[in-house]
């Protein structure tokens, strides 16, 4: 399961990656294009030659205009022009394509400042009277002053063009690669997300199985469970009406063997009779009880009632077994009424399972005291002893079913382990709450708090 979990992230991440990758690839060739076409669009190579061929046609001109052929108007408009060709080589876009290019632009720095030398005499062509003679002389010299740009010039245009051919063979070499690239991510990104897809798929189909599988197994265990609460409910009911009816028979032939027979043997099974059917009898009960709770089948019947009566009573009640354990209950009750909205019966059955455990658990001629009080807007009923204690490993879990802090004993002291579970459980159905504290070796206070009536 972890490994798959482990298998589809790595996919997954390689995915991701990969698809990353891929638009950072066409990113890139994207911008590369726009270079191409920024460089196509203003081409330097395409404004240098009209530069050289406006070089050709203001020389030609001064020539007419030195050899007297032609009138020197046109002069300074080609003078003009071919300077406004050198300005944009060097401004703005185009110089930066010429930067990119790496190609010697010196010619294109002497140029402008041999123009600007020159302008004053250009203007003077135009704006001056002046004779023939003079004109020609001044149209020579500026022939002169331009002559040898033409070689600087072609080669610069040459550079240019090289550096042209060569950048487009690198994005074309680019592209190539750039598409074996993209190409084989693309067939990379489908194998992944293929294989991703077919896991996804292998456990979708053994996450449905598992489903199916846990389904039939909770069909199963529901079923034994209902088998089992079955079983129990049937077996106890049948026990218990016939235990009771022998319990009740036992208990008149005691009566009545007492003043007949003095065998003291008799006597003796007798008794071991009546106090293993009372055990069965109890055992019978909290496995009922266990059952009911368990289903949510238990009702319960507050009324007003005064804690002061139960706790008297359900002690009464538990004398005989007291007696038998050669333990005597001290009870300590609060003057007047403790009222409480409770089930008498059902905290009579929680006290009396504190009381019975009590006299269990302690030695022979200890003394348990009971204890009521009155704690603001709760009652407290306390039930101290002074016998084995329970180990503090065992404390944790002492209010779980079955919980046998000595599992398997035997004797007076075997114990079934239900009646703190089903004490907790009332309590909880009664609004109240259970505890208790316990040193080994020392004694227990098993405690029980309700809310008094306000
Ligand atoms: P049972 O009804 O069989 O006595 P309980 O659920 O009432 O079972 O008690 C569970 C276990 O808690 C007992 O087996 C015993 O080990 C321990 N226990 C309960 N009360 C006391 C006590 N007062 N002193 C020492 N141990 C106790």
């Amino acid at each position: 399961m972890r490994r798959a979990k482990l298998i589809r992230s790595t996919l997954l991440a390689l995915f991701v990656g990969a698809v990353a990758f891929g638009i950072g690839v066409i990113l890139n060739l994207s911008e590369r294009v726009e270079n191409i076409q920024t460089a196509e669009q203003s081409d330097p190579l395409w404004v240098g030659s009209q530069l050289q061929f406006e070089m050709l046609r203001l020389e030609r001109e001064l020539s007419h205009a030195a050899l007297g052929i032609k009138p020197t108007s046109d002069v300074a408009l080609r003078f003009n022009i071919a300077w406004s060709r050198i300005y944009v080589l060097q401004q703005g876009k185009l110089a930066k394509i010429v930067e990119q290019f790496d190609v010697d632009k010196s010619v294109l720095h002497a140029l402008d400042r041999r123009f600007q030398e020159l302008e004053s005499h250009i203007l003077e062509f135009s704006t001056q009277d002046m004779s023939d003679v003079v004109r020609r002389r001044k149209a020579e010299m500026i022939v002169h002053q331009l002559e040898g740009y033409d070689f600087s010039l072609r080669n610069f245009l040459l550079d240019l063009a090289q550096a042209k051919t060569s950048s487009l063979s690198d994005f074309r070499s680019g592209l190539l690669s750039l598409s074996h690239t993209i190409a084989y991510l693309g067939v990379t990104i489908l194998a992944i997300f293929g294989i991703f897809i077919s896991l996804l798929m292998v456990e979708l189909r053994l996450s449905g199985k598992r489903e199916r599988e846990m389904e039939i197994l909770v069909e199963e265990a529901n079923s034994v469970s209902r088998m089992k609460s079955n079983f129990m409910s049937v077996v106890s009911h049948e026990l218990r009406t016939p235990l009771t009816s022998i319990i009740g028979g036992l208990a008149l032939l005691q009566a009545k063997v007492d003043t007949i027979i003095d065998d003291k043997t008799v006597h003796q099974l007798l008794d071991v009779a009546r106090r293993n059917g009372d055990r069965l009898l109890t055992l019978v009960n909290d496995i009922l009880d266990a059952q009911a709770l368990s289903e949510g089948k238990v009702s319960i019947n507050k009324v007003t009632i005064d804690l002061n009566q139960v706790v008297r009573d359900t002690v009464e009640s538990c004398q005989p077994y007291a007696v038998s354990r050669g333990v005597s209950y001290d009870v300590f009750i609060p003057p007047g009424e403790t009222l409480a909205n409770t089930d008498a019966s059902r905290v009579s059955q929680v006290l009396n399972n504190f009381l019975s455990n009590a006299a269990k658990f302690t030695q022979s001629g200890d003394v348990v005291e009971v204890r009521l009080r009155r704690l603001g807007d709760k009652a407290l009923v306390e039930v101290s002893d002074n016998g084995i204690g329970i180990p503090v490993e065992a404390q944790n879990d002492i209010f779980n079913a079955f919980q046998q802090v000595n599992p398997g004993t035997t004797g007076p002291k075997k114990s079934s382990g239900l009646g703190l579970s089903i004490a907790k459980q009332l309590m909880e159905l009664l609004d109240g709450n259970v505890g208790f504290r316990s040193i080994e070796g020392k004694g227990s206070t098993f405690w029980m708090e309700i809310d008094l009536v306000s």
